[in-house]
């Protein structure tokens, strides 16, 4: 197994195997690619390009993707999927984070949510491709990671939301169609507590089922603004890191604000001590590879 540090600051924490920095976030915000870091950027989630071109909101008859929209489970403005000038324009981007960075870990690459888009293009090139409407999303979701295909040179990764079930149905998402383009898969789980482990257990294994390349999942540890009592307890992100870790996936992302966040979390990790060792009876070798990870923070946090 690999284990990532994927953090907002441009700044490598210690104890991990690779960095991924959020060089663009849902804000729209971007900052600058590290040459040795994994970029991840998010791509049709942007509250700053729905700002500045409010006709590029994607629609839908429950409402646009607009932040407040409680009809969906979004939390930032989206722009349609098809709007041309953004994904122009995001192609060129990708392309030049991608040299500039050890490649490109893509957000939201695909439709705000089921029932979008019902903009007049989408319409229109719905009407003119023949495809029933889950066939066409599906077609211009694929046809769009083709494209970033042959600009990004590097790695690529498809971060994809946490349901293994209906993921066609609400984002257009095909994994199997995205499989043929990605080098890997990152199952984004985050969670403010990781309090029933069982269920992340379980969404571990259905993917690593499905997914046809290899399947990271990304765990929340300490967000921006967050305060040290709103976020998962070292306790649980141990547990959970150790029964997803037995379902072969392979490898896991853990996700804070910058080096700090995670020094602190490695250092309450470390002093787990008979957590630790209660966890050694939950597998085989992948867990004892977490272990071993955990033991190699005593010498960064002591
Ligand atoms: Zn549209």
């Amino acid at each position: 197994m690999k284990f990532g540090a994927y953090v907002y600051e441009p700044e490598k924490a210690a104890g991990f195997d690779f960095h991924l920095l959020r060089v663009k976030i849902e804000t729209g915000t971007r900052i600058p690619p590290v040459q040795d870091m994994h970029s991840n950027i998010a791509v049709f989630a942007d509250n700053a390009a729905a700002r500045s071109h409010p006709d590029w909101i994607s629609q839908s008859p429950l409402g646009p993707a607009r932040m407040g929209n409680n009809n969906f489970n979004i939390y930032w403005s989206v722009v349609c999927a098809t709007q041309p000038e953004h994904r122009a324009e995001q192609l060129d981007y990708m392309e030049d984070v991608d040299r500039h960075s050890m490649g490109v870990w893509l957000n939201s690459q695909y439709f705000a949510d089921h029932g979008h888009c019902t903009c007049p293009r989408c319409k229109e090139r719905w009407k003119k491709s023949g495809l029933n409407w889950l066939e066409w999303r599906r077609k211009e979701v694929t046809d769009y990671i083709a494209q970033v295909r042959e600009r990004v040179k590097k790695e690529l990764v498809m971060c994809i939301q946490p349901d293994p079930v209906t993921s066609c149905e609400r984002y257009g998402v095909d994994f199997g169609d995205l499989a043929k383009y990605a080098d890997a898969f990152n199952v984004v789980m985050f969670s403010k507590n990781y309090a029933t482990p069982w269920y992340w257990e379980m969404l571990a294994r259905g993917f690593k089922k499905l997914l046809k390349k290899p399947v990271y999942i990304s765990l929340y540890v300490f967000g921006p603004g967050d305060n040290a009592k709103d976020v998962p307890s070292a306790s649980e992100l141990l547990t959970v890191s150790v029964r997803c870790a037995r379902t072969g996936i392979d490898g896991i992302l853990y996700l804070a604000s910058g080096p700090s966040q995670i020094r602190d979390f490695q250092k309450a990790a470390v002093d787990k001590v008979e957590l630790r060792e209660h966890l050694e009876s939950y597998g085989g070798r992948p867990v004892q590879e977490v272990l071993d990870l955990v033991k190699s923070w005593e010498k960064i946090v002591g």
